[in-house]
C-alpha cells in the first residue's frame, strides 16, 4: 500500500490528470510512481493488463482515489483504443502518461541472446517493450492540447551488456531511442519524453530474469552509494519529470540506480560487500 514508501505529499501535481499503465501488485514500479503523484495531488486513470490482474490493482488504486481502472493489452490495438477512449471521455484531456510495461518469454532470458532468441519472441518483446510505448504516445498526445509529460522505465541492459538480460536490452534500447525521436515530434506541443533507467527491483518482472536476485546483490555491493535502488528514488524521479519542476527537460534517459551505471571496475573492497 502506497504507507509502505516514505513519499513526500504536496500540491506539485495537484489539477493535473494522467495515466499509468503497467501497475502488477504492490512491488510494481508503476505502483510506486502512482502512490507518489496521489500524494501530490494527481488525478490518476490505471490500466492493467487484464482481467486476471484486477483483484490486486483495485484495492491498490482505490486506496489512493483512482476510480478509473481499464483493462488494456498494449499488444491488441482495439484495446488500446477502447482505453485511451474510455480516459478521454472521463478526463477529457491530460496531463502526464506514465508507461511501466515490459515483456519477453522467461525462457529467453538465460544463457546465450544468439542461441536462444526466437524471431517470435524477439517480435512480442520488440511490440510489448518498445513499440507499445509509440503508440501510447500517439494516443496520450492526442489528449494533450495544453502540452504534457510522458515517462517510460528502462534499465541498463540496453547499454551494456548484463548477463540473461539478453533480447530485453535489444527491446530497452529501442525505448530509449524511441524516447528521443518522440521527444523531438512531441516537443513542439510543449510535450516532454523522458525514460528513467531504474536499477533492479524485486517486481515479477525481474523474477523473469536468470539471475536477477544477483543483480539486485551487485547493484548494492558495485554501486558509489553502496545500496539497492529505492522505490522511492524511482518514484521521485518520475514526480520531477512529471511535474513543472522538469520543465525543460526531454528526451533524456535518466539513470536512478545509486549510481552503479557509472562503474567500470568495482573497487576491490566493494565486491566483499553484499554480494
Ligand atoms: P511488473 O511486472 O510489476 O510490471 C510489468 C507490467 O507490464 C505488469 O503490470 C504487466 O501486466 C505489464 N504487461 C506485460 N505485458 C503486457 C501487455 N501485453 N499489455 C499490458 N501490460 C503488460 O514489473 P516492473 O519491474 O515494475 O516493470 C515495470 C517497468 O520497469 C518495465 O518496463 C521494466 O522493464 C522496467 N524496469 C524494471 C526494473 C526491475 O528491476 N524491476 C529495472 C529497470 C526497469
Amino acid at each position: 500500500m502506497a504507507e509502505d514508501f516514505d513519499l513526500p505529499k504536496g500540491d506539485l501535481m495537484r489539477g493535473k490528470r494522467g495515466v499509468v499503465m503497467g501497475v502488477a501488485n504492490n512491488n510494481s514500479i508503476a505502483w510506486g510512481i502512482a502512490a507518489q503523484l496521489a500524494a501530490q495531488g494527481a488525478e490518476m486513470a490505471f490500466t492493467y493488463q487484464g482481467e486476471a490482474l484486477e483483484r490486486r490493482v483495485r484495492p491498490l488504486a482505490e486506496s489512493i482515489g483512482v476510480k478509473l481502472l481499464i483493462p488494456a493489452d498494449v499488444s491488441d490495438e482495439a484495446s488500446m483504443e477502447a482505453a485511451f477512449a474510455a480516459v478521454k471521455a472521463e478526463f477529457g484531456t491530460i496531463d502526464f502518461l506514465v508507461h511501466a510495461i515490459a515483456f519477453s518469454d522467461k525462457n529467453e532470458l538465460k544463457g546465450s541472446l544468439v542461441e536462444n532468441t526466437t524471431k517470435a519472441n524477439f517480435l512480442r518483446s520488440m511490440e510489448i517493450s518498445a513499440w507499445s510505448f509509440i503508440e501510447a504516445s500517439r494516443r496520450a498526445a492526442e489528449l494533450m492540447p495544453n502540452g504534457g509529460s510522458l515517462i517510460c522505465l528502462t534499465y541498463l541492459g540496453s547499454e551494456r551488456v548484463i548477463p540473461n538480460y539478453n533480447v530485453m536490452g535489444v527491446a530497452k534500447a529501442a525505448l530509449e531511442a524511441a524516447t528521443r525521436y518522440i521527444a523531438r515530434d512531441l516537443g513542439p506541443k510543449q510535450i516532454r519524453v523522458n525514460a528513467i533507467s531504474a536499477g533492479p527491483m524485486r517486481t515479477l518482472s525481474l523474477a523473469g530474469i536468470s539471475g536477477g536476485r544477483a543483480m539486485i546483490g551487485k547493484g548494492r555491493s558495485w554501486s558509489p552509494l553502496r545500496e539497492d535502488t529505492s522505490m522511492e528514488g524511482i518514484a521521485g524521479c518520475a514526480l520531477w519529470l512529471l511535474s513543472a519542476l522538469g520543465r525543460s527537460t526531454t528526451g533524456e534517459v535518466i539513470h536512478v540506480d545509486a549510481g552503479f551505471h557509472i562503474v567500470g571496475l568495482p573497487d576491490e573492497e566493494a565486491e566483499g560487500i553484499g554480494g
